[in-house]
């Protein structure tokens, strides 16, 4: 039993792209009620229910409070475009490193379209800042946007740290919306 739908979107996406492996580190931003991490945690092994695979880490970050999770570890309140959140992270991650950043993150919608995609891209980019702490070379980030003029901007930022970026729209995902995902694979760090 998932505590939302939006499961079904990280199942399809995973199901056709095998993104978590069992004991990978993953890092859900905007986890809140937790259905995604649901998903994390019996994809990559992390409440160690089968015990013949590796056990991975799955760590839920929110504004809102996430009701607990065996298998992971959720820090409620917490902001991930805060760079104290990314220091958090740092910490609690096996070798501070992560194979995969997932992002369902979205601002509360005011009903102003362009708005609400111009907030949502901002949270985005503000990823890849997160990405360059913590995600291991060869890494993955799955994050939801809303369509929209910047969508180029994210995607050519996207492109110049993942060998491959790829749209998705699950078919979970309601047709009538902007809704759509990054999958962003083969990270590497960039050289300043
Ligand atoms: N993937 C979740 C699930 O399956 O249960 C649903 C996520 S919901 C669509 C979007 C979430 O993003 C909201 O809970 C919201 O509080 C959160 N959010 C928005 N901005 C955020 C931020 N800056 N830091 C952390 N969470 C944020």
């Amino acid at each position: 039993n998932f505590r939302c739908r939006s499961a079904f979107k990280l199942l399809e996406i995973d199901d056709k792209f095998r993104v978590l492996q069992p004991g990978d580190s993953v890092v859900d931003c905007g986890a809140a009620p937790g259905a995604w991490s649901q998903v994390a945690v019996q994809r990559v092994n992390s409440a160690g229910t089968d015990p013949e695979l590796r056990r991975g880490t799955v760590i839920g970050i929110d504004l809102l409070n996430i009701p607990p999770l065996e298998g992971a570890h959720f820090l409620s309140s917490h902001d991930v475009t805060d760079p104290a959140t990314h220091a958090k992270l740092l910490e609690l991650l096996p070798n501070g490193q992560a194979h995969v950043i997932l992002s369902d993150m979205a601002p509360n919608a005011s009903g102003f379209r362009e708005m609400d995609h111009e907030k949502l891209i901002v949270m985005c980019l503000s990823l890849i800042d997160l990405a360059e702490r913590i995600l291991k070379p060869g890494g993955s980030l799955v994050c939801k946007y809303w369509d929209g003029i910047l969508v180029q901007k994210l995607q050519g930022k996207l492109s110049s740290v993942f060998g491959s970026v790829r749209t998705l729209k699950p078919n979970a995902s309601r047709k009538d919306s902007s809704e759509r995902y990054f999958l962003a694979r083969m990270y590497r760090k960039p050289v300043r």
